[in-house]
């Protein structure tokens, strides 16, 4: 036989599991399903796609651990495993997860958050709406009530940053965020009760947040952009590590070929 003769490589043999769950994506992507759609039942299901009724269980386990279905028992109107449309959940699991076991620090996380919100900032002051706009302001006022403890003011922030994701044009973006802050809740908690007095602490995060508001609504991208980047070193101190360079941060407007028109 000739050198060069056919190779023949195993095939990989796909578990059951794994073929129900490549069906339910077909669905998803031909449109036929969709998030608050019900799947059928585990019986049903087994009967349809001729497999076992553990396999099935296996892959509805499987896109539960990944948070995009929520399943519930029983057998009443309310019972079945229904899609969800919290996909930041899912996400915000999984980060908090690979934390769990040190793949990442939560300074990592934070750095990441950093990153992808100093782009989303620039993004969302050239591409934000008077919609974005409006739930921004939104944000802001909730934020000016000086009753709230820090736990609910981190959750109002948090809404703030993803509505920034929001405005940059790209769900992704504001998802990406929400599970980003989601995976580092408690530390961001106890990193701004580390600050000092609460009432000035949430004063200074305030105007933290009204300049990068206003940035954003000026359609600035420099200054929008900076506004974020000095706001999470203040609420975060120690971390980002890397400080960006003098000339990266003149020119740290978003790149070009993908600038959205503002509307
Ligand atoms: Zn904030």
């Amino acid at each position: 036989m000739a050198d060069d003769a056919i190779v023949w490589r195993p095939v990989r043999r796909l578990r059951a599991h794994e073929l129900i769950l490549e069906r339910i994506e077909e669905e998803i992507k031909a449109g036929r399903l969709g998030v608050g759609d019900r799947l059928p039942g585990e019986r049903q299901l087994a009967d349809m796609l001729r497999v076992s009724r553990a396999s099935v269980r296996e892959a509805l386990r499987v896109l539960e651990a990944l948070g995009v279905l929520t399943a519930k028992s029983g057998s009443g109107p309310g019972a079945g495993a229904i899609l969800t449309a919290r996909p930041a959940d899912g996400l915000g699991d999984l980060i908090r997860l690979h934390i769990g076991l040190s793949n990442f620090s939560p300074a990592e996380v934070v750095e990441a958050r950093a990153m992808v919100e100093r782009s989303a900032a620039g993004f969302a002051a050239v591409a934000a709406g008077e919609t974005e706009l409006a739930r921004l302001r939104d944000a802001l006022e909730q934020m000016e009530d000086t009753s709230l403890t820090l736990a609910e003011f981190n959750a109002i922030d948090t809404e703030f940053h993803v509505r920034v994701g929001e405005a940059s044009k790209n769900r992704l973006v504001g998802q990406f965020m929400q599970a980003l802050r989601d995976a580092v809740r408690r530390q961001a908690i106890e990193a701004i009760a580390g600050l000092g007095e609460w009432p000035e602490t949430a004063g200074s995060l305030r105007a933290d947040h009204v300049r990068i508001f206003e940035a954003i609504a000026s359609g600035d991208p420099v200054e929008a952009t900076a506004a974020v980047d000095a706001h999470i070193r203040h609420a975060y101190p120690g971390i980002p590590r890397h400080e960006p360079k003098p000339a990266a941060r003149r020119q740290a407007r978003p790149s070009s070929f993908s600038t959205p028109p503002r509307p």
